[in-house]
This record gives C-alpha cells, sequence and structure tokens, in this order.
C-alpha cells in the first residue's frame, strides 16, 4: 500500500485524497483550517464548476449537491458602450450540460468528512517548508495542494510560461440572496465596460441556500478599486450595488431587493497570474509536487481555476494509480505536469488574452455571435473545454474563416 500526503485540503487537494482513498492508497490530509473554521470564515471563490470537471467529481462520488444546487444553464455576454448603458454587443447560449457552484465553505467541508469516511488521515496543521522535511521521509509521495498558501513559494515562476508577472484585476466577490432571475435561463451574465472592468453574477448555493454570487474584475485606480475593507461587508456590499447602478444597469434592475447572505459573504483582494515550475527541492534534497493553484494561477476572469484544480486532481490520479509500485520521482512528476499542462495551457491563455483589450477580429467574432446562435453557443460551452478555442480565438486569419464558415451556411 502506497502513502500519500496531501498538503491542503481544497479542491485539488480532497478530490485528489477521495478518488486515491476509492482506490485503497493510505492518504493524510494536512489542512490548516478546520471544516469549522472553514464554514465560518470568508467565501474563497466563485468557484462555478463546468461539465467535465463535475463529471470527474460525479466519477469518485463526490457530487453531493446535484438535487439541492441552482443549475448554471448558460451564458449570457453584454458589452456596454463606455460611460451609457447602450449594449455594442449582447447575446446568450445554452451550455450543452449545465454548471454548478457550490460555495466552498459547503463543499469543502462536506468532502474532509467524507475523506474521513473513506479512512483517510486529516491533520489539522500549518505545514511549512521546514515540516516537509519530515514528511518526505514517511510518505511515498507529497503532494502540494496548498493554493496561494506560503508553501508554494517553494515552486519557482516558469518566466517562459507566465505571461504576467502582477495581478491585472482589482477582484471582488459579493454573494447575496434575492437577486431576480434573468428572463430567459440561468446564466453566468457577464459584463464588460470597456477601461472599467468586468462583472458576472451566478446563482449558486451558498451556507444559508440558494444565492447568487457577484464577480468584480476593476482596472487598477479605476472606479471598480476602491473597495471597502472586507471587515466592513455592508459597506462592500452598498459599494458593489453602486458599481452596478453605474455601469451594469441591466444588472441592478434584478438586484431591488438583494441583500447580504451573511457578513462573511465578501471578498476582496488580486491575483498575479502565472505558471510555475511544478517540481519543488528541500533542502535535503527532496522533491515535492504542486497541483492547482499552488503552481497554475489564474485570474478568475474565465472562472477556470477550481475547474483546473479538478482537472488537475483527475490527472494526478490517473497517473498515480498507473504507476503502480514505481518511485515518484523527479522525470514521473515533470512528465505527470506535462501531460497536465498541456490540457490547460489554451485555456491559460484564453484566461489571459480576456485580460486584454480585444483586438479587432475578436470584436467581430462576439458581435457576430449576436446574429448566429451556434457561434454563440460554441463560445459558451468552450468554457468548459477551453482547448476549442484554438486557434480561431487568438488568430484573425482562422478567426475569419471560421466567421465564413457559419455565414455560407
Ligand atoms: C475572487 C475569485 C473568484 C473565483 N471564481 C472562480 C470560478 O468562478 N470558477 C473557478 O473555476 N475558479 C474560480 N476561482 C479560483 C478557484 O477558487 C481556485 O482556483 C481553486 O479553489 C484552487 O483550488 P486548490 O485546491 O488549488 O486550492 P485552494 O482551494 O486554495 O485550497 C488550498 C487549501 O490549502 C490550505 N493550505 C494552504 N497552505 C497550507 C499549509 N501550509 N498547510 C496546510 N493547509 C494549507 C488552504 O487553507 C486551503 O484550504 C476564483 C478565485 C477567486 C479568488
Amino acid at each position: 500500500v502506497r502513502n500519500i500526503a496531501i498538503i491542503g485540503a481544497g479542491q485539488s487537494g480532497l478530490q485528489l485524497a477521495c478518488g486515491l482513498l476509492e482506490k485503497n492508497y493510505n492518504v493524510t490530509v494536512y489542512s490548516e483550517r478546520t471544516p469549522a473554521e472553514i464554514k465560518s470564515g470568508f467565501v474563497s471563490s466563485s468557484q462555478c464548476m463546468f461539465h467535465t470537471p463535475l463529471e470527474y467529481e460525479r466519477a469518485i462520488g463526490l457530487n453531493m449537491w446535484d438535487e439541492t444546487c441552482p443549475i448554471v444553464e448558460g451564458l449570457s455576454l453584454s458589452l456596454v458602450a463606455p460611460g451609457t448603458s447602450e449594449k455594442l454587443i449582447g447575446w446568450e447560449a445554452l451550455f450543452d450540460n449545465p454548471a454548478r457552484s457550490i460555495d466552498q465553505r459547503v463543499k469543502i467541508p462536506a468532502w474532509i468528512d467524507e475523506c474521513v469516511k473513506r479512512g483517510g488521515q486529516m491533520i489539522y496543521d500549518h505545514v511549512n517548508v521546514a515540516a516537509l522535511e519530515n514528511l518526505v521521509d514517511k510518505y511515498d509521495l507529497v503532494v502540494i495542494a496548498s493554493g496561494r498558501g506560503d508553501v508554494s513559494e517553494l515552486f519557482k515562476r516558469d518566466t517562459v510560461r507566465s505571461y504576467y508577472d502582477k495581478p491585472q484585476r482589482s477582484l471582488a466577490l459579493v454573494y447575496v440572496h434575492g437577486m431576480e432571475p434573468r428572463d430567459s435561463f440561468s446564466a453566468i451574465d457577464f459584463s464588460i465596460a470597456p477601461g472599467i472592468g468586468e462583472f458576472f453574477s451566478l446563482p449558486a448555493q451558498t451556507l444559508s441556500g440558494d444565492c447568487h454570487i457577484w464577480l468584480f474584475e476593476g482596472y487598477f485606480g479605476g472606479p471598480m478599486d476602491k473597495w471597502p475593507s472586507r471587515d466592513n461587508p455592508d459597506a462592500c456590499y452598498a459599494y458593489g450595488l453602486d458599481i452596478l447602478k453605474t455601469y451594469f444597469p441591466d444588472q441592478a434592475r434584478l438586484c431591488k431587493d438583494t441583500r447580504l447572505t451573511d457578513s462573511k459573504g465578501v471578498l476582496i483582494g488580486r491575483i498575479s497570474p502565472m505558471v510555475k515550475h511544478p517540481i519543488g527541492t528541500l533542502k535535503s534534497g527532496a522533491l515535492v509536487y504542486g497541483i492547482g493553484d499552488s503552481v497554475v494561477l489564474n485570474d478568475p476572469i474565465s472562472g477556470q481555476g477550481a475547474n483546473n484544480a479538478s482537472r488537475a486532481a483527475h490527472h494526478n490520479l490517473l497517473a498515480i494509480i498507473a504507476h503502480g509500485d514505481k518511485a515518484f520521482d523527479r522525470a514521473w512528476m515533470q512528465a505527470t505536469f506535462e501531460g497536465f499542462y498541456k490540457q490547460v495551457d489554451v485555456g491559460i491563455r484564453w484566461t489571459n488574452s480576456v485580460l486584454e483589450q480585444p483586438p479587432a477580429f475578436r470584436l467581430r467574432l462576439l458581435s457576430a455571435a449576436a446574429h448566429i446562435p451556434d457561434l454563440a453557443k460554441r463560445i459558451a460551452n468552450n468554457f468548459n473545454n477551453p482547448s476549442n478555442y484554438d486557434p480561431w480565438w487568438f488568430d484573425e486569419t482562422e478567426a475569419d474563416k471560421l466567421l465564413a464558415c457559419y455565414l455560407d451556411r
């Protein structure tokens, strides 16, 4: 029986742990927070999971909210003229299969329980780099799934694969009850105010039941970058509502009766998107291996982080099982990461591109989608598999070719 340690009880760490436990591995998960602390803490994400990552969760019995979580049926996209409420672009499209968002304060404590039920050992402790030296002797493999926690500093930034070297947006989450449903179907309602920022809302399940999550992505120094401290949640809510009234009036119209879900239903922050080298070398020369946000960190603008964490857990689960009794050496770590990276490379490039001013050909594509439902559907469904954005999202000739195909039909 192989012994695996996982540092961090989040989407990637617990999904991997539960998958390994199903296959009778000995698994120990180190979590710096207890379930009670997670439940009573601040929200951490909008965590909208698309179909394939949800299927990875289902395959190992972690789909505990299929009956209760409101479904996200599609995507709506609006580009609003600067300084007005005039829509320059506006369309909506259904996903082939619904997405779902479960507040991680609900999901993670339930998965910790499940991990224990399956025979996993939970140790509640903050593991620092020095402590890792003791763990590498005890376990066949030490997986770092600590998200943005300090222990992930062991992994060095990959300067070739990292596109940005600093945060690109001022981020804020506000969880609300009472937002009116959209007219047609439930959706990630994505709105862009050029030069100001982006906003999306989506239905979700939180501690107190159904809710909506607001995600704000503001340009630094602009009007969406003046958030109060999260310790003043009412002020954060009021500021968020003000942004909606000023820049996203269509969204504000659905918010006549909204209220904050709870005093911890806000998050203010920023993320420096980057790709890291997946192998950490300790002073002793021993190796640890990173998955999830600890090594691939995206801005949440495209909603891929938790999905990538799920993809990583699934990919690494298969790779660990396939490796049998052999040593988890540097070659295995690098090859396994490369296999994962191939799956998410386009999605990372796509996410980075969404943070930039769109070139004219991409605006042509997005505008055309308002009149070509199949194109709108294709753009929306690629959130589940961003690899399908290649090549036409990135290349003018390919974009025009794709448009011509649709127009010839
Ligand atoms: C504002 C915002 C909105 C987002 N929206 C979306 C979205 O809509 N869709 C999406 O897919 N993704 C979204 N994400 C990203 C997503 O939440 C993350 O990518 C995902 O949770 C990463 O999972 P993970 O397992 O790598 O790490 P995490 O979920 O961060 O889990 C890591 C865990 O490890 C623990 N830990 C850290 N260090 C240690 C240590 N030294 N010892 C022990 N425990 C430790 C932490 O407390 C944490 O519980 C969003 C993120 C933000 C900030």
